[in-house]
């Protein structure tokens, strides 16, 4: 199934992926290539002079300083015992696939226990969040309050359902209307203070937002941001609004994918599964650059051990 889906979509092919990442020494290139553009930097002095590779060990030692380092040290690759080529195929599996991978069916593709599976997921899908942080939606922005879990088939749930979680989606459009980028993040519920935190965080201060009359959404114009929001009391009735067509059909998509996926991702780690789809969305028109695009910011993001993995309430 997985194997056909690759093949007939668009996007890097995996005998094009073989070719170039099939062993452990090209793996190991390619990440010092995207991890020292300019060449070999020393984490400890700076210098510029070059390595000499250890034989024994996997270390990279400073020409300058004699400073022992790895290619993964300080990176989100870090302390781990997989090889590189495990590593690039979970790279190319979550982002090649249309809809992501899950952990179990990465279990099976990888051939490792379910646990490292996850870990090896959620740590990329933390490379994708920590990547898309510091960007901020403009132009005009559709947004909408959402709850993950639980609701009826076909239905918007009532809002404060208990055991749902909150979160917003944000498509940011262009002047002829196309979605441009997609924001979604989980709150802590739908109140105008944290709306107001969430747009002075997310959201240009030149947006113009549009959404239902949920009252929450006042923090947006709290924020100094251009709000409207639109005739409806919320509810059902906001889904049938033409001005709301992309943050909805995006929201229909993702509660899709999310029910295949994630059926039971669990409130804690949504951020995480919230991140990995605007990831994918804002790179979409070009597939085969994700790869490498992916592990470039995995080489900047610092190690996060599965204990923490695991643990860590993600927020936003
Ligand atoms: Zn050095």
């Amino acid at each position: 199934m997985a194997k056909n889906r690759i093949q007939f979509q668009k996007g890097l092919s995996l005998a094009t992926f073989l070719k170039h990442f099939g062993s452990e020494g090209e793996c190991a290139e390619a990440l010092a290539r995207w991890r020292w553009p300019g060449g070999f930097v020393c984490p400890a002095c700076g210098a510029r002079q070059g390595y000499v590779r250890l034989r024994t060990r996997k270390l990279l030692q400073c020409k300058h300083c004699r400073h022992q380092t790895s290619l993964t040290a300080g990176t989100l690759f870090a302390h781990s015992k997989l090889a590189l080529t495990t590593w690039f195929l979970a790279l190319y599996l979550l982002t090649q696939q249309k809809n992501g991978i899950s952990a179990l069916e990465l279990k099976r593709h990888l051939g490792v226990s379910y646990p490292t599976a996850w870990s090896i997921k959620h740590k990329l899908l933390q490379a994708m969040l920590e990547r898309d942080a510091g960007r901020k939606l403009r132009g005009v922005i559709q947004l909408d309050d959402v709850y993950w879990g639980g609701e009826r088939h076909g239905q918007k749930p009532g809002r404060g359902s208990p055991n749902k979680v909150p979160f917003v989606a944000a498509v940011a459009t262009n002047q002829e209307g196309h979605p441009i980028a997609l924001r979604m993040s989980r709150l802590s519920g739908f109140r105008k203070a944290e709306l107001k935190a969430w747009a002075e965080k997310f959201l240009d201060p030149d947006a113009m937002v549009l959404t239902d009359g949920l009252a929450c959404f006042r923090g947006i114009a709290a924020a100094g941001l251009e709000h409207q929001p639109l005739a409806t009391g919320g509810g059902p009735a906001s889904v049938e609004l033409p001005e709301m067509t992309w943050v909805n059909t995006i929201i229909g998509n993702v509660k899709g994918a999310m029910r295949g996926s994630y059926h039971n991702a669990s409130g804690q780690h949504l951020p995480r599964y919230l991140a990995e789809f605007c990831y994918r969305f804002n790179r979409r028109f070009n597939l085969a650059a994700m790869l490498p695009r992916l592990a470039w910011a995995a080489l900047r993001t610092p190690p996060m051990p599965y204990r923490l993995l695991k643990l860590a309430e993600v927020h936003w």
